[in-house]
């Protein structure tokens, strides 16, 4: 794929940029790696400070990069500086908890003294994607650098802008030369990268045949790896639920960002004594979506990030439909200029259907209908994926037994599934390994190092 800006509001191209040659690769790898014991050699309180510099350069430029954003991957102009304070968020979790994070651990054995020590691993690449461009890429590079490692981005060849806006603003907030780089490569170039043994580990978010193939390679490579790839969330909602909370929440996960989250409510499962009037209250909220100029504030559905992106997510739909499902609203491409897609709601969707199976990345709420809690848990978790997750019920205790039977790195009761510097994020099955976020997301790339002392 050509490393291009196109604008998803309209279609029309931006701008064009090349790959860097392979002596640009080679000069950045280099500079990463020259930049590891010199940045690791800092005081943790430093590496704090240059991160709270970091979170105040985003602040400070929080509304221009958040057009960057809209412009580049279509988001809602609200979303976009939302994102923008994220990033700042988790700059500042990691610059607060760091000396915390990274304190040696006491452990009694046959040693005078023996401890566990965290050191950094040196250089990792971020293979990351465009639906949240910079939420993806910090709540990756925070923990990293405050680790002491450095950190090279292969950003999604659609997002360019935002890649090297990102470096701008580390360079601006005073990072070391090398601390931070961005790659303009295209995917063929990973394993390169990968391959190169200065570069020590790889956490990649994006799509499941990304996620094997990066994975197989850092296999071969022998180095680190974090996935964070697709999720199919059940958002299961009980008889006793409070509806105008679960629909308006379920609504929200489903749609933000255009329907373009792995966290969003892609399964949304009621039991049967409250489905009819469920479906009746989703379907007003649908019905109520204002597809628009991202940049526009009274727009509450954005553009899709791209062209084929869209096209996929039609296919998803027009083949469910063939499958069974039943279409309540919406279900084509927006007649006008631009990669819009009509807020859709199906009924009824049940297994074999793409729906069902698969991730749709999109606009498209689906209602997977139960007969009761025991075969909401049974639907919940009959997915390839196991992200995110939700249940909603009046009866606290009964919604923490469902939450913890569910086959998810994360369920919520009552609120919606979403990203917290201190809640550690990640998923099982196919939803990929590992941890960002919280404590976890920085012992991920450290070497837990064993000191005995005689
Ligand atoms: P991809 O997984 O293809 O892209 C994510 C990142 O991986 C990009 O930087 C991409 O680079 C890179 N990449 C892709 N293939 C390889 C490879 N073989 N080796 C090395 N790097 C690679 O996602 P898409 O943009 O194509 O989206 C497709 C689908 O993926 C979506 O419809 C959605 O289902 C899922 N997805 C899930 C996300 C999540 O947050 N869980 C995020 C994005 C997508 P390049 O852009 O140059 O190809």
């Amino acid at each position: 794929m050509p490393i291009q800006s196109i604008d998803p509001t309209t279609g029309q191209q931006l701008q064009d940029f090349s790959p860097i040659d392979d002596a640009a690769l080679e000069a950045a790898i280099a500079s990463a790696a020259s930049a590891v014991a010199p940045w690791t050699a800092r005081p943790i309180a430093e590496r704090a400070a240059q991160l709270r510099a970091v979170a105040a350069r985003l602040r400070e430029r929080r509304g221009e990069l958040a057009r960057t954003i809209t412009q580049e991957m279509g988001k809602l102009i609200g979303e976009a500086e939302s994102e923008i304070e994220k990033c700042a968020l988790v700059c500042d979790y990691y610059a607060d908890e760091g000396e915390r994070l990274l304190a040696d651990i006491p452990i009694d054995s046959d040693a005078s003294r023996s401890y566990l020590a965290h050191q950094p691993l040196g250089v990792l690449l971020a293979v990351m994607p465009w639906n949240f461009p910079f939420w993806q890429v910090f709540r990756c590079a925070a923990p990293a650098l405050m680790a002491g490692n450095t950190l090279l981005l292969k950003h999604a060849s659609n997002v360019p802008r935002c890649a090297l806006a990102i470096e701008a603003v580390f360079r601006e907030s005073g990072l070391p030369d090398g601390g931070f780089k961005t790659l303009l490569i295209e995917s063929g170039r990973v394993e390169q990268v990968l391959a190169d043994p200065r570069v020590r580990g790889v956490s990649l978010t994006g799509s499941e045949a990304a996620g094997r193939q990066v994975a197989a390679t850092a296999g071969r490579y022998l180095k680190k790896s974090l996935l964070e790839l697709g999720g199919s969330d059940a958002c299961v909602i009980l008889e006793d639920a409070d509806l105008d909370e679960a629909v308006k929440t379920a609504l929200r996960s489903r749609f933000i960002n255009a329907g373009q989250s792995c966290i969003a409510a892609k399964r949304i499962i009621p039991v049967r004594a409250i489905a009819d009037d469920l479906v009746a209250r989703l379907r007003e909220a649908v019905q109520g979506l204002q597809p628009g100029d991202p940049l526009a504030p009274h727009t509450t559905l954005a553009p899709m990030a791209r062209e084929d992106l869209r096209d996929e997510l039609h296919q998803q739909v027009q083949d469910s439909l063939a499958a069974g499902a039943e279409l309540l609203i919406g279900g084509q491409p927006l007649d006008r200029s631009g990669w819009f897609y009509e807020p859709t709601l199906l009924d009824k969707v049940g297994p074999g259907m793409p729906a069902y199976e698969e991730e749709l990345f999109g606009p498209v709420a689906v209602v997977i209908r139960a007969e009761d809690e025991a075969d909401a848990l049974r639907i919940a978790n009959d997915s390839r994926f196991g992200l995110g997750g939700s249940v909603w019920t009046r009866d606290q205790a009964r919604g923490e037994r469902f939450a913890r039977a569910m086959a998810c790195g994360a369920a919520f009761v009552n609120g919606l599934v979403k990203s917290d510097p201190r809640l550690p994020f990640g998923g099982i099955k196919d939803s990929g390994y590992g941890r960002e976020l919280g404590a976890p997301g920085i012992q991920e790339f450290l070497n837990a190092k064993t000191l005995w002392i005689g």
